[in-house]
């Protein structure tokens, strides 16, 4: 999952971005508004983390205008104690969500879980497909009750496939998902590590759809 943070403060940018790396989460990141509205409206992202005030152009602002051309990500709030107004405006300009600062990091993730899972169809933090469960509290894969051992792209990859499960990802969009806006992408890369899944997670769970991409589901609803 790929996820923005926009945050003039750099102690608590960094702070966000640390924690939510630390979740298995890709994050990029803006101090200031402008470049936060752009990244969000030409990246795709599975949630945003947006501060209010901003320089440059203020988080409202900012969420009126990604709504506007129908950019429908989950967005998270940050904004000032007490300041009841904020979360109105915030939530009518499309916010999907807000923490009031100061917070606890846990509960910025926990939020983030909820909307993550919510925007994908899933009610509980524990989603299944057939023998296989990811907990994406804990990070936790098994398949039949077994625990799996991950490296922290095969999770994020197996995270993605399962939030979406039943549809059919292409490579292109597994890279977009995966990887920060820095990273070399290289698409061949995904067969890698859709291989190295396989093998973990039983060489059924994830089928390949010619010239399309992947799909997990549960072996007996594979077509
Ligand atoms: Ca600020």
């Amino acid at each position: 999952m790929r996820l923005l943070v926009v945050e003039d403060d750099p102690d608590l940018n960094k702070q966000l971005v640390n924690a939510l790396t630390e979740a298995g989460y890709v994050v990029d990141t803006a101090a200031d508004g402008e470049e936060g509205h752009f990244l969000g409206e030409t990246e795709p992202y599975d949630a945003v983390v947006l501060d209010l005030g901003l320089p440059t152009m203020d988080g409202v602002t900012i969420l009126e205008k990604w709504r506007r051309a129908g950019r429908n990500m989950p967005v998270l709030i940050l904004t000032a104690r007490d300041r009841w107004s904020d979360k109105v405006a915030g939530f009518d300009a499309g916010a999907d969500d807000y923490v009031a600062k100061p917070f606890f990091m846990e509960e910025v993730l926990a939020r983030l879980r909820a909307l993550l899972r919510r925007s994908t169809g899933h009610a509980t933090s524990e989603i299944e497909c057939g023998p296989l469960r990811v907990d994406t509290r804990t990070s936790r894969v098994t398949v039949n009750g077994t625990a799996v051992k991950l490296t922290s792209l095969e999770y994020r990859l197996v995270e993605y496939l399962i939030h979406h499960q039943g549809r059919i990802i292409s490579r292109t969009e597994l890279v977009e998902h995966l990887y920060d806006q820095d990273f070399d992408r290289d698409s061949n890369t995904i067969e890698v590590f859709v291989g190295r899944l396989r093998r973990k997670l039983g060489k059924d769970m994830i089928e390949t759809v010619r010239g399309l991409g992947y799909r997990l589901a549960a072996p007996e609803d594979a077509a």
